[in-house]
């Protein structure tokens, strides 16, 4: 399960950023983008996050994972399109020339800290 590897390296960035920002309190929430396509189970995600917290400062933090849609982006008609699923043509035209936009991305969107 790689998703393992994955949160390990996102604790890390949370602690990171806290740091930087000088932040003392609590960490309250946690809020992650994971691209459609990224081969990330959102599912996997959170029991690896629980897991890996266990006993931790981030025990009690609530991580949020939000799935945005990607885009198909055709290069022969221009259109731009919200898919759910890979594409290899687009939806409009049938063109395969088609760029997948916003789909592999996992990204650290924000980080809430409880005042204390
Ligand atoms: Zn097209």
């Amino acid at each position: 399960m790689h998703e393992l590897s994955i949160v390990e390296a996102l604790i890390e960035q949370v602690g990171r950023e806290v740091k930087r920002a000088g932040l003392a309190g609590k960490i309250h929430r946690v809020e992650l983008s994971v691209g459609r396509f990224s081969g990330v189970n959102p599912g996997c995600l959170q029991f690896a996050f629980n897991l890996l917290t266990e006993k931790t400062p981030l025990e009690k933090t609530e991580i949020v994972i939000h799935e945005p849609k990607a885009v198909c982006r055709c290069q022969r008609c221009n259109a731009r399109i919200e898919v759910d699923e890979f594409v290899a043509q687009c939806p409009e035209c049938g063109s395969p020339e088609v760029i997948l936009e916003g789909g592999r991305d996992l990204t650290l969107q924000s980080i809430d800290v409880e005042e204390s």
